[in-house]
């Protein structure tokens, strides 16, 4: 019962066991406090487009039923969560889902100024 390696590479995110659940953000991987977290949800976007396509939206209060993934409110996390298409593989959808409801609960609604964007 030794547990030692943890305690330097947590230092950034200290999680106290005892503040409640901890869940894993499906963007960076890092085990965060259900509670500092957007808990997201897969809904069946029924479109009327024959395809049965799903739409992942944000349960702000964690009261939707259905499987869940865990995410944090932050832009680069969203998007290291599309790259590595962790929204299937975390709520057992098929095909990209449509997360725009996600991306406009995260991005400003005004439109944001771009700093200094970095080509690589
Ligand atoms: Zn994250």
């Amino acid at each position: 019962m030794i547990q030692r390696e943890t305690s330097a590479r947590m230092r950034e995110s200290t999680i106290n066991p005892f503040a409640g659940p901890v869940r894993t953000c499906i963007g960076c991987r890092r085990r965060e406090l259900a509670v500092e977290l957007l808990r997201l949800v897969a809904v069946d976007s029924a479109n009327g487009s024959g395809n049965r396509s799903s739409a992942v939206t944000v349960d702000a209060a964690r009261k939707l039923p259905g499987r869940g993934a865990w995410l944090h409110p932050d832009p680069g996390c969203l998007q290291a969560a599309i790259r590595r298409r962790a929204f299937g593989r975390a709520l057992r959808i098929t095909g990209s889902p449509d997360i725009t409801a996600v991306s406009e609960h995260l991005l400003p609604q005004e439109q944001p100024e771009a700093p200094g964007q970095e080509n690589r």
